[in-house]
Formats: structure tokens, sequence, C-alpha cells
């Protein structure tokens, strides 16, 4: 663009940087999902359909962005991990929220007709997103932070479960079974599905009580691809010193041929962490 007299307004820009060399992550959230399942009648307490988009669109913006490295989604949420040392828009923290958000809003509208295909979106009621970006400075952070969202889902899940038994099963008004479950604990709740209902919380379905943990499957290529040997798992971290270019080029490679999965798995404990994706925090 040619130089104007209007061109100081851009000063007025601000930076944003997000730390450098931090570990970040961006959250998204439905607007009003509260209304807008009731507007698409999701299923209640747990629509799948309504997850398996979730999941979709997600792994749409994980495509999308490679330097995201870890997912986790619930309800009308999903938290994206980038990796430490990414250099994406400069770190400059609008343009990546809003890319991300866009992106995840973008997919979830263009996907839905797949998952509800009688159901067709109108124009009052679209899906609409919010996102921030924080900072972490350290791995154990991040792994509290993917606890806190984990133990939040299976709140919610118990909760809800509990309370939608108690009105569809037993016949309670909504405002009953808010009062019924007013200063229980978990075990209150486990032994009112169980003893009320006989429902073992247990036995529900993984997706409802785990959330949704999306990840690049190293091991596991996309069609076509070759199997690689000897893959060190641990050493797939971009953020890591690498021996070569070379070797760094073929990690890259590698990663970006690797299938994203959506798995319901425990991230709290270390067994995710340590043996099934080692790379994500390595
Ligand atoms: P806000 O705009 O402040 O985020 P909200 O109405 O979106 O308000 P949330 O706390 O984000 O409130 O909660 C999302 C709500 O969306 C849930 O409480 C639930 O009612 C509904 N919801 C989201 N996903 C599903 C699903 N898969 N099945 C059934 N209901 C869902
Ligand atoms: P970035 O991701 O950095 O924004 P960009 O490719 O979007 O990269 P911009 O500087 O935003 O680059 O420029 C947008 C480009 O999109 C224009 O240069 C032009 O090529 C194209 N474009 C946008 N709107 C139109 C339009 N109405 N008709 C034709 N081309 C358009
Ligand atoms: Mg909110
Ligand atoms: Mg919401
Ligand atoms: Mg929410
Ligand atoms: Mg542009």
């Amino acid at each position: 663009m040619a130089n104007s007299r209007y061109e100081y307004v851009r000063n007025r820009e601000l930076p944003d940087p997000l730390l450098p060399n931090a570990y970040f992550v961006v959250r998204i959230d439905g607007r009003g999902f509260h209304k807008f399942s009731k507007h698409y009648d999701f299923a209640k307490p747990n629509d799948l359909n309504a997850l398996n988009l979730l999941n979709a669109a997600a792994t749409a913006v994980m495509r999308q962005l490679p330097d995201i490295v870890l997912g986790y989604g619930v309800s009308d949420e999903y938290s994206f991990l980038f990796r430490r040392r990414t250099e994406l828009f400069d770190r400059r923290a609008s343009k990546i929220v809003t890319t991300v958000v866009s992106t995840f809003t973008a997919a979830y509208t263009f996907l839905w007709p797949q998952y509800f295909p009688d159901r067709p979106l109108v124009a009052e009621m679209l899906p609409t997103f919010d996102g921030r970006a924080v900072v972490y400075c350290t791995k154990k952070e991040i792994r509290d932070y993917f606890s806190w969202r984990q133990v939040d889902c299976h709140i919610n899940n118990l909760y809800n479960t509990t309370f939608h038994a108690l009105m569809d099963k037993g016949g309670m008004s909504n405002t009953d079974a808010e009062a019924r479950l007013s200063g229980t604990v978990a075990a209150d709740k486990n032994e009112i599905l169980f003893s009320q209902f006989g429902i073992n919380y247990n036995n529900e379905p993984e997706i409802f009580k785990k959330g949704n943990v999306a990840f690049r499957d190293l091991k596991k290529l996309v069609e076509g691809e070759e199997q690689p040997e000897n893959l060190k798992l641990e050493d797939m971290n971009l953020d890591k010193e690498f021996s070569s270019k070379n070797a760094k080029a073929k990690a890259r490679r590698r990663i970006q041929k690797a299938e994203i999965v959506v798995q319901h798995v425990d991230i709290i404990q270390d067994y995710f962490w340590n043996e099934r994706a080692p790379w994500i925090l390595a």
C-alpha cells in the first residue's frame, strides 16, 4: 500500500504476543448453547450426534493448524494445546484465537447437515463460538489444565445423568429433581442412579464420562503411508532439538501424515502422557 496521511492509525493497533516459548491453550465455547441445543432438539443430557459434530469440527481445526498438538472437548467447548515454540502468526493472540474460532465455526456449520440431516440450520439460530488464549509456563500446569476440564466433564455428566434419570424415569419435575440433588456428593448420585433406576454409572458410555481427546496418532498414518520402523515417539516433538535439519523435516512429515484420532480416555493419570502420546509434553 502507498503511504498516505491516514497511515498513522495503524500504530493504534497494539501488539498482543503470547509469552514466547510458553505453552498456551485456546479454548472455544458455544454461545448460548443451552438455547441452541433446545432449538435443535439435542438429546438430553448427551446428544451423541452433537458430540460427533464437535469432534469433526475440532479435527478440521487441527488439520488446518498443525501446531496444535492436543484437543480436549466436552459439551459445547474445545480446548486446543499449541506446541510450546510455535511461531504461528508471530504468536499474536488475537490472530490465533480468531483463526481458531472462525475455523471451528466454519467447519461446524459446514458439517452440520452430515450430523443433523433432518434439522437444517436456520438463520436466526446459527452456531457461534467465543475463544480465549491462556498461557501456561510449565508441564504441570498443562496437566492440571486438562485435568480440570476432565474433572469438570465428570462432575457435570454425573449430575446431568442423575438429574435426567430423576425426571425421565422417576417422573420428577425439573424443580423437584434439582431440589433432590442439592447438597448431594458424587457417592449420593451414584447411589440414586443404582438403587432407584438400576443404572451403574461406571457402565455409562466413555464418551460421556471422559469427554473427547483429539491428537495425532503417530503410529497410525493416513492411508497409503508406510508404517515407520523404530519410531521413537518421545522424539516426535518439534520443539525438541533435532540431530539435523533432515531429521526435523522427517519428523514434521510424519506428524503431517499422522491420522487425527479422538479417544475417550483418562488424561488425569500419567498413562496417556507417558505411554500413549509421550511426544505431546516431551
Ligand atoms: P454461554 O454462552 O455463556 O457459554 P451456554 O448456554 O452455551 O452459555 P454453557 O455453560 O456453555 O452455556 O453450556 C452449554 C450447554 O449446551 C449445556 O449446558 C447443554 O445444555 C448444552 N449442550 C451442549 N452440548 C450438548 C450435547 N452434546 N447434548 C446435549 N446438550 C448439550
Ligand atoms: P492473510 O492470511 O495474511 O490475510 P490473504 O491471502 O488473505 O493472507 P490479504 O492481504 O488479506 O491476503 O488479501 C486478500 C486477498 O484476497 C486479496 O489480495 C485478493 O487477492 C483476494 N480477494 C479478496 N477479496 C476479493 C474480491 N472481492 N475479489 C477478488 N479478489 C479478492
Ligand atoms: Mg461460556
Ligand atoms: Mg457455551
Ligand atoms: Mg460450555
Ligand atoms: Mg486475509
